[in-house]
């Protein structure tokens, strides 16, 4: 199978940044096979199927560093809180009456967002298991919607005296060894989806579980992503309880090495940099959930000035409200502009690169994803220009990062497959998995007792 995605602006991403204008890009199998006129490849070409990109801009496909996909569900029931009170009366509750059922269609519908807003990568960040199986129904959700990426599969295993709801606190050698025997079953040599580890944070995995858990990937070679500094109480917790930082709490468990993702580093400082950078820990930067939780805005100038790898995550929806890494860029660039109240400190190209190349290099893909190259996977994501938001256009990256919104992604390809053309999912029934969602959201809210809690700001009744 032949595909010819013509007459596009080219955003390849490859190492000189090259942009091209009535470019078109040739995919066969799942590779992309080159790069060119339409004219010539067409010529080369004569079965391929030739898709119409003009007015448009092929990018190559986003990676979503960072999110919770069983959070899709509680979109928008924990707005406006302080984050103790947004853990301990409605995440927390909620994840503590999760079920299986629950979990695939939060984890569905959150691949679905993902695709329609330009994402092929995706990291899910899975560390609530209140019953057996639910990281299974994420990889499931994976493979029916084509996604690619990470299903991490994460645990709990201490902080109840914190407020962590019992049923989520797990025994960290039984969750290491499920989390075995999922690496098992995935990992194999050319999978797409893959299996990955996910202590959930410092005060809520005690020490010897974090060897553990350094100690299994070094055996399978699974990645890590572990939450790190988000918050000003995780330092606090670590000096009290560490007497240091948690990042030097991790380097001095031997924790830290260039498979880590660490999640948000809001709070790090410049001895934590250093550490993050020395060890090639890889950063991913969630700013709409840092804003929303009033986490902070983490130091990225100077991780990247350090020279530390920086891929863009949504974060779960319970703190983004929706997975868009059209929004996070924005958020990105805006947030630095604001607070250093310089306006060249985060650019739009730069947030291209961490929504793409660099969330590849972060999650260890770059030989295969996050650009437009001869001999890479087709992930591919095609943005309209036709839209009210994206004219009048004058440069495509600014476009993408500033005006875009999400709807305007056209076409989406992952492992050269069509996951979405024309803004509809051929192989999918988009309608029963928004429904699902609704339904499994609706079910959650009334058993974890948390369906009101949006209802009490302003009267809200049926007519
Ligand atoms: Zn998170």
């Amino acid at each position: 199978m032949s595909l010819i995605l013509a007459d596009a602006w080219v955003i390849t991403m490859n190492a000189r940044r090259e942009i091209w204008e009535r470019a078109s890009v040739l995919v066969q199998g799942d590779r992309i096979a080159g790069i060119g006129t339409r004219p010539s490849l067409e010529h080369r070409n004569p079965d391929a199927r030739v898709l119409d990109c003009r007015d448009t801009i092929v990018i190559p496909g986003m990676v979503n560093t960072h999110t919770h996909l069983f959070q899709t569900l509680l979109k928008g029931l924990g707005d406006d809180m302080p984050l103790k009170q947004w853990f301990t009366c409605m995440t927390g509750p909620s994840a503590a009456v999760l079920t299986r059922a629950d979990v695939h269609a939060a984890a569905l519908h959150g691949c679905v967002e993902n695709i329609r807003s330009g994402v092929t990568t995706l990291v899910d960040f899975m560390y609530v298991h209140p019953v057996p199986g639910l990281g299974e129904q994420v990889v499931r959700a994976y493979q029916e919607t084509g996604m690619r990426g990470f299903v991490c599969r994460g645990f709990i295993n201490a902080g109840a005296d914190l407020g962590v709801p019992v049923p989520l606190i797990e025994n960290a050698a039984a969750a290491l060894a499920d989390a075995r025997a999922l690496i098992n079953r995935h990992n194999v040599p050319g999978a797409r989806v893959r299996v990955g580890l996910a202590p959930c944070m410092i005060w809520t995995v005690d020490a010897a579980a974090l060897r553990a858990t350094r100690a299994l990937a070094d055996e399978t070679g699974a990645l890590i992503s572990t939450h790190v500094s988000e918050t000003a109480f995780e330092i606090a917790h670590a000096q009290q309880h560490y007497g240091m930082t948690d990042t030097q709490v991790l380097s001095e468990l031997g924790f830290l090495g260039p498979d880590v993702l660490a999640v948000h580093c809001v709070q790090c400082g410049s001895a934590d940099i250093g550490l993050l950078h020395a060890h090639d820990v890889k950063v991913s930067h969630n700013p709409c959930s840092n804003l929303y939780l009033a986490s902070g805005v983490p130091p990225i100038p100077a991780m990247l000035k350090a020279g530390i790898t920086v891929g863009l995550g949504s974060d779960g929806p319970a703190s983004s409200n929706n997975h868009n890494l059209f929004q996070a860029m924005k958020f990105a660039a805006l947030m630095q502009k604001g607070f250093h109240r310089d306006a060249t400190i985060m650019t739009a190209e730069k947030v291209l690169e961490i929504a793409t190349i660099d969330g590849a290099r972060a999650v260890g893909l770059e030989a295969d994803i996050g650009s437009i190259e001869i001999g890479k996977k087709a992930d591919i994501a095609v943005v309209d220009c036709v839209d009210p938001f994206m004219t009048p256009l004058h440069n495509p990256v600014s476009a993408l990062a500033y005006s875009a919104l999400g709807h305007e992604v056209r076409t989406v390809l992952i492992d050269g497959r069509i996951v979405l053309e024309n803004r509809t999912m051929p192989h999918m029934d988009e309608g029963a998995i928004r429904r699902g969602a609704q339904r499994a959201a609706d079910g959650l809210a009334v058993r974890a007792g948390v369906a009101g809690l949006r209802q009490r700001a302003w009267p809200m009744r049926v007519m």
